[in-house]
Order: structure tokens, then sequence, then C-alpha cells
């Protein structure tokens, strides 16, 4: 149900991470325009550089146009720039790549960690049929209840050590 989404939420959320860490490194030094598309109005930029993800609405205004109004607020590192040209309104939205590649890790991080704890739980689980629930410790190649064949799975024990499959 909820771990289709899951799963792919990881899977992209871990393709950014990948892309900010390859990012981050390679653009350190110089801006480089990732993607950009227009309006009629503006133009939207995502560049990488210097530390940097950003994206920004630049309007189309007359070059000799000076800023009627700049706005910065920086917050966790991340600076959002505010600014009136000519009467339209431009922003650019800055985030270090570091703090996208901490974000990104994130949904996989606990992805890898849930399907850790399910296989753990899987491997150690009771000696139960998988199909009703039947309590096998004493049937060895299919379930007296329901008929399903036995998959042999390995019971640990205090000593850490595997008893024989069942
Ligand atoms: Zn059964």
């Amino acid at each position: 149900m909820l771990r289709v989404p899951l799963t792919l939420l990881s899977a992209v959320s871990f393709v950014l991470c990948a892309a900010a860490a390859v990012l981050w490194p390679a653009t350190h030094t110089v801006g480089v325009t990732l993607a950009r598309f227009s309006t009629s109005d503006a133009e939207y930029r995502l560049i990488s550089g210097h530390g940097n993800a950003q994206f920004a609405k630049v309007p189309f205004v007359r070059p000799t146009a000076s800023p009627q109004s700049w706005e910065e607020t920086t917050r966790v590192g991340c600076t959002l720039s505010q600014w009136i040209i000519d009467g339209q309104h431009g922003w650019a939205a800055s985030v270090p790549h570091l703090l996208l590649i901490g974000v990104f890790a994130i949904p996989p991080t606990l992805g890898l960690s849930s399907w850790l704890r399910r296989k753990r739980r899987q491997r150690y689980a009771p000696a139960l049929c998988r199909h009703c629930g039947y309590d096998l410790r004493a049937s060895h190649d299919r379930c007296p209840e329901c008929g399903t064949k036995i998959v042999p799975m390995r019971i640990p024990t205090a000593s850490g050590a595997s008893q024989r499959p069942l």
C-alpha cells in the first residue's frame, strides 16, 4: 500500500542526493546553468555553482533599468533574494548543496533501515506458516493445516549459532 510510494520517493530522493553530491564539487568554482525556460515576462533558471543550487525568476527588463528595491533573507544557509526592477518582481532561492545532500539522503536511509528491519523480522520470525499462521515446529515438509510447502529457514539461538533449517 504505502510501500510503493515510499520506495519511489526513496529512489527519486536517492537520485537527487547523488546529483547534488556530483554537482557540489563539479561546480564549486564555476556557476553552471542546468535548466532554463521562459514565459512572456521572465526567464526561470536552475543554476548550480559555488556550493549552492539556485532557482531564480529573472524578469525581462530594459538593460538600463536599475532595481527599485532589493531584499535578501538568509536562514540555515539558504538565501532568498527578491527585487523589483522596472516594475517587475524577480527572486532567487539558493540552497547549499550540502543541505540538499543531507535532506535528500533522509528518505533512502529510512527506506534502507526499514527494509533491513523487515528482512531481520522475516529471518527471525517464529516458525509459523506464512499462509495460515499455523505453528510448524513439529512439521517438516508441508503445513498440516493448509498444505503450504514449508520454506526452510534458520532459527537463531542464544549463542548466535543457527539451528538446522526447518
Ligand atoms: Zn498453513
